[in-house]
């Protein structure tokens, strides 16, 4: 472990302690009865994905390069039908090294959350993903990676059909 990192303050929650009822705690059963479309733009991103291929929009007015895709441009408030193929390589714009899972749960192992400008869009367009196959430590702004997707067969539309990006090779 880098001298970078510090070990966190505080105390890691045993789930053991929790359910020997340690600590105060509430449970409830979520009940989920909602479902809604993803709309004309993401849909067609979601269908891209399946082929392996990411798709932005473009704006008449600005000419700016949208991904993920738009059906209209925040900046000119016009509707957008013009699709763009972009690449599925990209720029690290940030990222941040976690020790923290989704249950709040310590990690030995970091996960390296980064958002990605998608080369062929415009500066600032990118995607929130995660990174794989390199050093935390040598993880930088301006490192240029690319995506690994999943075998075509196992492709379900959705933004995990990219596993994650890599340093470009
Ligand atoms: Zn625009």
């Amino acid at each position: 472990m880098s001298s970078k990192i510090r070990d966190y303050p505080g105390t890691e929650v045993d789930p053991k302690e929790l359910q020997a009822g340690k600590f105060l705690t509430t449970r409830y059963e979520t009940v989920l009865r909602y479902s809604w479309t993803s709309g004309v733009a993401i849909s067609r991103f979601l269908d891209g994905l399946k082929e392996g291929e990411l798709w932005a929009t473009k704006c008449d007015r600005c000419g700016r390069v949208l991904v993920p895709p738009r059906a209209y441009c925040e900046e000119d408030f016009a509707p957008i039908d013009k699709w763009v193929r972009v690449k599925d390589t990209g720029t690290v714009n940030t990222f941040s090294i976690s020790y923290v899972n989704n249950d709040a749960s310590r990690r030995k192992k970091p996960i390296i959350v980064a958002v990605i400008d998608i080369d062929g869009a415009s500066p600032g367009m990118g995607i929130l993903h995660i990174m794989g196959g390199v050093d935390p430590q040598k993880v930088h702004v301006g490192m240029k990676v690319e995506a690994v997707w999943k075998p075509k067969a196992e492709r379900a539309g959705a933004i995990t059909d990219i596993t994650h990006f890599r340093p470009r090779v």
